[in-house]
């Protein structure tokens, strides 16, 4: 069998940077510019690029045989936040960007981008959040009408917070705070999906080190709309045989996924993968002995889903990294990474159809 090394280390290390780039669904330039960079950077002969007008970023890969071309997606874009009314006292109003618990956020730090990139730090609170103050505080409801950003400057009013250049529709980032420890774990927010962008990094570079290319033409498509339902919609050649998305696997009380496997999703909330490409990744797995797990989630789906959706062709899989406490403050292990490369590659390396 081919001998394949994964390269963990410069995985890591491109998804901390990654993880530092903000790219709440919507705003995803500085994100996209990040990761063509890296995969420029790896010099892969034959591995082309392009940008889809929407703004996702397509690298196409010439491979062995071009007779069932391939597509694998992953998405750069995350959760995120965006000034939805300036209230009189001068603080914020949000709406959120995709879906999550407002508790996920609270306290957290944010910046701010005004439309002409002018920056401003703040923090997301419930209104009238003192302990000392308002008795209720604890046991009060969050959500978009009692949650709130106070800004990093003197603001008393909505003009004066207008003064700053500051207007609905401004984008907020929240603070990922990524920590690596030295046990092997990495926490940060939006490890869905950035960690599954960086396992598409390290199975290119894997086969970039061994000398290979994939089995077929491969069109690798980092997406920028999968949080609202659609990165996966556009963006992929017609005829293509088989789609893989690559996206986190969620974890918690009934689910089998871990923080030290590869899961293969089998089916979501938006119905089950292909038969025939679940089959094909176990098979992939235990051949390489890849420790995996088959999983279902039931308020989840992917952007196969979303090709799918849009009228695609293609045997449709999903597999991905177990991230813990998703779209909350993240945590995952370096060995979903590890055997999330391993399985990527030798799928892009497995030359049978499924
Ligand atoms: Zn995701």
């Amino acid at each position: 069998m081919t001998q394949l090394s994964i390269p963990l280390d410069p995985s890591v290390e491109f998804l901390v940077g990654l993880l530092n780039t903000p790219s709440p669904t919507g705003y995803y330039h500085e994100a996209i510019r990040y990761v063509r960079q890296a995969f420029e950077a790896l010099q892969i002969p034959n591995l082309t690029f392009s940008e889809t007008t929407k703004g996702a970023l397509i690298a196409h890969w010439r491979g062995e045989s071009s007779g069932a071309p391939r597509g694998v997606t992953g998405h750069i874009d995350t959760l995120g936040l965006m000034v939805k009314d300036i209230k009189g006292s001068g603080r914020l109003k949000m709406t959120q960007l995709g879906n999550f618990m407002w508790q996920a956020v609270e306290f957290e730090g944010v910046t701010l981008r005004t439309h002409d990139d002018r920056r401003y730090r703040g923090t997301v609170l419930p209104s009238n959040p003192s302990t000392h103050v308002n008795k209720n505080i604890r046991t009060s409801p969050r959500d978009e009408d009692t949650m709130e950003v106070r800004i990093d400057a003197k603001t008393f009013s909505a003009a004066d917070t207008r003064a700053l250049g500051i207007e609905v529709g401004d984008f907020i980032f929240l603070d990922p705070r990524v920590e690596v420890t030295d046990t092997g774990f990495i926490r940060s927010r939006h490890l869905d999906d950035k960690s599954g962008v960086a396992v598409m990094y390290g199975a290119l570079l894997a086969l970039k080190q061994a000398g290979l290319q994939p089995a077929q033409d491969t069109t690798f498509l980092i997406a920028n709309y999968e949080e609202v339902g659609h990165g996966g919609a556009a963006g992929f050649p017609d005829g293509l045989a088989e789609v893989l998305a690559i996206d986190m696997a969620a974890l918690g009380d009934g689910q089998a996924s871990t923080e030290y496997d590869v899961t293969i999703c089998i089916k979501d909330g938006s119905g089950p993968y292909h038969f025939l490409m679940n089959n094909k990744l176990r098979r992939i797995a235990a051949e390489n002995n890849i420790p995996y797990k088959t999983d279902i989630y039931t308020y989840y789906s992917s952007d196969g889903s979303a090709y799918w959706r849009a009228g695609g062709t293609a045997r449709v899989g999903l597999i991905g990294p177990g991230v813990e406490s998703s779209h909350a403050y993240e945590r995952m292990h370096k060995d979903s990474i590890t055997h999330s490369i391993h399985l990527l590659a030798r799928y892009l390396l497995d030359g049978a159809e499924a």
